[in-house]
């Protein structure tokens, strides 16, 4: 891939600090752990440049990231942007009013929040999240922008486990995912 800054890193390089560690936080699951990357400045900006590359600045009002890795990616994409940051919480942790959306997991259900007035009707918005799975958390996260009237200009996650699915779940909104297994 041609590269405007040479010093900025490539995908590859990306996924290969990107550490997979099994069976956690259960038996069966491979967790992606990104916190190599973070710890990288080149990888960290680097990641950041390539989650919103070619979104123009001026042309987002918030970067919307979902609790809790979601908020580290977010922020600094939000930075770059010049845009706003509002986080999407597991419920109870937002202090202020909030719109809830209920999400199934394997086992059960969980619940993400919104305040009531994080955006405007019509605000023009990116999600974030760490990683795409089974998509639930991100389609939850996306009927509560939904909920407030938010444009989501795009879903973007820095990890994308395609043999879950998780894209059918968000269907209608641009994705994008930089590293995919
Ligand atoms: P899902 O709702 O199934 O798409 O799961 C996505 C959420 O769960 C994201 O917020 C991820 O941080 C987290 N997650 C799911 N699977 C993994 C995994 N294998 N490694 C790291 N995080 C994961």
């Amino acid at each position: 891939m041609h590269r405007v800054n040479p010093k900025a890193p490539s995908v590859k390089e990306i996924e290969k600090a990107i550490r997979n560690i099994p069976d956690f936080p259960k038996a069966g699951i491979q967790f992606k752990d990104i916190t190599p990357v973070l710890a990288d400045a080149r990888l960290f900006s680097g990641a950041i440049d390539l989650l919103i590359a070619g979104v123009k600045p001026g042309g987002v009002d918030a970067v919307v990231g979902i609790d809790a890795r979601g908020f580290i990616l977010a922020a600094a994409a939000a930075l770059k942007l010049g845009a706003g940051f509002v986080p999407i919480r597991k419920k109870g942790k937002l202090p202020y009013h909030t719109h809830e959306q209920d999400y199934a997991l394997e086992y059960g259900t969980s619940t993400v929040a919104l305040h009531v007035d994080a955006l405007h009707p019509g605000s023009r918005v990116l999600l974030v999240d760490d990683l795409l799975a089974t998509g639930g958390t991100a389609s939850a996260a996306a009927a509560l922008l939904r909920k407030l009237g938010a444009e989501i200009l795009e879903a973007s996650f820095l990890i994308e486990l395609s043999f879950l699915n998780g894209r059918q779940k968000l269907q209608g909104h641009p994705i994008r995912s930089l590293v995919v297994y």
